[in-house]
């Protein structure tokens, strides 16, 4: 089969000829359609110090997908050949405390398809069953795709509530995107979103941003009259993963307000300490989607009504890779899809 591969320790990635994968009594074989390209998926590209750390080489990358049910083992129940199914990228143990509660996403044994084991960037992914979702007949499929990254922001929107609230999402890329249309529809009174890339702050703006703000040129508290903003946001999502914008956060945030950090912050990030005990603020860590409550509820969201449609803004064929990378290392794009079939 024809899949996108880390073959060598260095920068780029290629179209190889690789095996289908085997199928275990309780796998399924998925014919890929779209993937989506992630921001991990852009660090391994390039080959930074990250992947430097984390990836083995070769192996077949990607975990943004959807696809059809083409075969499965002897001892799967829920699945037929035919199903439209996405699924998620994180194989659990199901047997530490965690999982064995029901909380698969704190799993400490998690391995990561696309960065630990083979992934989706090909004609044929194989996964338990356990991590397929089933797409429902009303959902797009390309926005199926993007279910992973969805979940990300599903997970960071739920972990508050959102009514009435205001709310500070610093980071535009997709995830702060999709995040900023499910806090509004959540009922989050004023959603303000933090970039200094022109393009992604326009994408906010489509996606329903209350006030976006172009950190290069004002400050965040600027748009506090004119959104009669009294003492600082509520809640608080970082999706960039930049010193910076944790800081901005802190700062305009009010006394007991609640941060959920999804961005992946450097370790030596510097934050003011005494800012974070003297407001008494609750910060959350966010990893991954909650299996696989995240899944019902973007699911059963976008039944209902949530359109995250603009965010999806390229689309490219698998043989074409090396333009959809450029463009999603520009950043002048929401998400970028590779079509297989
Ligand atoms: P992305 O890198 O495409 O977007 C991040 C955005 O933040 C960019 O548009 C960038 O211009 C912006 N930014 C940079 N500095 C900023 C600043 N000082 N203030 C405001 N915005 C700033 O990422 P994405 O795919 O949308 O993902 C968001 C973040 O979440 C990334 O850091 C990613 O690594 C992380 N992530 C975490 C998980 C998890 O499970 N915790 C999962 C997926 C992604
Ligand atoms: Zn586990």
């Amino acid at each position: 089969m024809k899949a996108l591969v880390k073959k060598y320790p260095k920068y780029g990635l290629s179209i190889e000829e690789m095996p289908i994968p085997e199928l275990g009594a309780n796998d399924i074989l998925i014919k890929v359609q779209k993937t989506a390209i992630c921001g991990t998926d852009v660090h391994i590209y390039q080959w930074d110090k990250w992947a430097q750390n984390n990836i083995n080489t070769p192996i077949i990358i990607g975990h943004e997908f959807m696809g059809i049910v083409e075969k499965i083992g002897n001892g799967v129940t829920h699945y037929k050949k035919g199903d439209i199914v996405s699924g998620e990228g994180h194989i659990t143990c199901g047997y530490c405390r965690n999982c064995r509660a029901g909380m698969r996403h704190l799993c400490h044994k998690t391995i990561g398809i696309g960065i630990d084991r083979d992934g989706a960037f090909a004609e044929y992914l194989s996964l338990p069953e356990s991590n397929i979702w089933p797409v429902h007949k009303d959902i797009n499929i390309d926005i199926a795709s993007c279910f992973d990254p969805l979940g990300n922001a599903v997970h960071c929107a739920l972990s508050y509530s959102m009514v009435a609230e205001d709310v500070l999402i610093t980071g535009a890329g997709p995830i702060g995107c999709m995040a900023t249309s499910i806090c509004k529809v959540l009922g989050a009174r004023n959603v303000v979103v933090s970039d200094n890339n022109i393009f992604r702050l326009k994408l906010a703006e489509k996606m329903g941003a209350d006030k976006t703000v172009n950190i290069s040129k004002e400050s965040i508290e600027d748009c506090f009259e004119e959104l009669r903003i009294s003492n600082g946001f509520d809640i608080g999502l970082e999706m960039s993963g930049n010193p910076n914008a944790l800081q901005d956060m802190i700062r305009t945030m009010y006394h007991g307000g609640k941060i959920a950090l999804l961005g992946i912050l450097p370790n030596d990030t510097l934050v003011k300490w005494d800012e974070i005990i003297f407001k008494g603020l609750n910060i959350k860590g966010i990893y991954g989607r909650e299996m696989f409550e995240s899944w019902y509820k973007m699911n059963q969201l976008i039944r209902g009504g949530l359109d995250i449609s603009p965010i999806i803004t390229h689309k490219f064929k698998p043989d074409d890779f090396q333009s959809a990378f450029e463009i999603a290392e520009s950043g002048k794009c929401g998400k970028v899809i590779l079509e297989w079939s």
